[in-house]
């Protein structure tokens, strides 16, 4: 594969940092970013150690400026953002505050909107792809993720609208919609009796597991698949078609 470059946000853990070590391990330069340099610095090293490229940029994605600037830190062109940070709050909508619906939508939909302004004003001209992490919860709901569920179902949206106009820049804009993932983050609740009923629910009757989101990540950003933007990828072992 033609090394290129990928830019990660939230890739100081989770499904950002899963991404962004496989990328490196494929021969791809990395630039990860997240608010947590000493984090970014710790996985750069080890992809470094392993023999891969990373360079980090600390950056608040819910702040323009800091937005602006991580980007322009960013030497060379830019192939592909892989547009994940993200933040989940679970709690009911009558007990939500006017801040942590803020913070959920700022981090959620401002930070996916801002960050891919950025990497499209360097792919003007080249060309790019963008792919915004969304959620199953951006096209149905469950309890208690009011803010979470909408903030997801505006970045499935505002990836149509983009892939719209960018589509004369030669850039391609699709959303990838994650089923549940089992993470570190995680584990404990899907062990209780909770989390096992919710995974009765899963047509597949198990969770998602990183490595299930890497063929379809990479169909995403593929040059073979130049023909494919404005589309919502579901990747969640059948969850949205679960029965009524
Ligand atoms: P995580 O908490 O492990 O990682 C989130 C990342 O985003 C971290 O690196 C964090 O530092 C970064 N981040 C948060 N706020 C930021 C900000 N203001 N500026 C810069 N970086 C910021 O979560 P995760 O489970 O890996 O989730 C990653 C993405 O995948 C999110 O968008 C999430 O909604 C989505 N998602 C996750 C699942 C799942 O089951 N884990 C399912 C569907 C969608």
């Amino acid at each position: 594969m033609t090394q290129r470059c990928f830019v990660v946000t939230g890739a100081s853990s989770g499904l950002g940092e899963h991404f962004a070590r496989r990328l490196a391990a494929e021969g791809h330069r990395v630039v990860m970013v997240a608010r947590s340099g000493d984090r970014l610095e710790r996985i750069a090293a080890e992809i470094r150690a392993a023999g891969g490229q990373a360079e980090y940029a600390v950056v608040d994605v819910t702040d323009a400026d800091s937005v602006a600037a991580g980007f322009d830190g960013i030497e060379g062109r830019i192939d592909v953002l892989v547009n994940n940070a993200g933040i989940s709050n679970n709690e009911p909508a009558l007990q939500t505050t006017a801040d942590n619906f803020d913070r959920v939508i700022d981090t959620n939909l401002k930070g996916v909107f801002l960050s891919a302004q950025a990497a499209a004003r360097r792919m003007q001209g080249t060309g790019g792809a963008i792919v915004n992490v969304a959620s199953i919860l951006g096209l149905r709901v469950a309890g208690n993720v009011a803010a979470y569920a909408a903030s997801k179902a505006a970045v499935v949206q505002l990836t149509r609208a983009l892939a719209l106009e960018w589509a004369r820049h030669g850039i391609r804009v699709n959303a990838l919609c994650p089923g549940y993932i089992e993470t570190p983050l995680n584990s404990a609740f899907f062990a209780t009796e909770a989390g096992q009923a919710l995974i009765r629910r899963i047509p597949q009757r198990r969770l998602g597991r990183l490595a299930d989101l890497d063929e379809p990540l990479r169909l995403l950003c593929s040059d073979n698949a130049t023909y494919v933007t404005g589309a919502i990828l579901a990747v969640d072992g059948g969850h949205l078609v679960s029965s009524l």
